[in-house]
């Protein structure tokens, strides 16, 4: 294909394909279907981390439930039984809260909701911690 008078501009206005607004490309910079802003780069990667994080304390809630359901097995009086069941109660609704968060984060598109969600994220982590 000849250069169209376009391919001579420096910069070209594109849409972002997340956020829908306008912004610049560089020429030479690939034209795809895929056209990210760096806002929406920056919520990608702020997302990412949230996540990551919440997911690594969701391994470790995991294993606590595990522990839990171990030592309440051994369990001799039905007291001691109901210290265990009440602890992976606990546990198992931190553990659910962390996975609606978890879907929260994937679908937001707004960075300030990011910090909510951080602050959740903290807040059940606390809940967690003092179980
Ligand atoms: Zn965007």
């Amino acid at each position: 294909m000849p250069d169209s008078n376009e391919d001579k501009l420096i910069v070209a206005l594109v849409v972002c394909s997340r956020c829908g607004n306008a912004f610049m490309i560089k020429k030479g910079q690939k034209s795809s279907d895929n056209l990210v802003c760096d806002n929406c780069i920056r919520l990608e990667q702020r997302k990412r981390q949230l996540t990551d994080s919440v997911k690594e304390s969701q391994k470790e809630i995991e294993s606590s439930i595990k522990g839990y359901k171990n030592s309440l097995r051994g369990a001799k009086s039905q007291q001691i039984k109901q210290i265990y069941f009440d602890k992976i109660k606990k546990t198992s609704t931190t553990l659910n809260k962390s996975v609606e968060l978890l879907k929260k984060i994937e679908e937001t598109n707004e960075e300030k909701y990011i910090e909510e969600y951080k602050k959740l994220f903290e807040e059940m982590k606390k809940e967690y911690a003092d179980k």
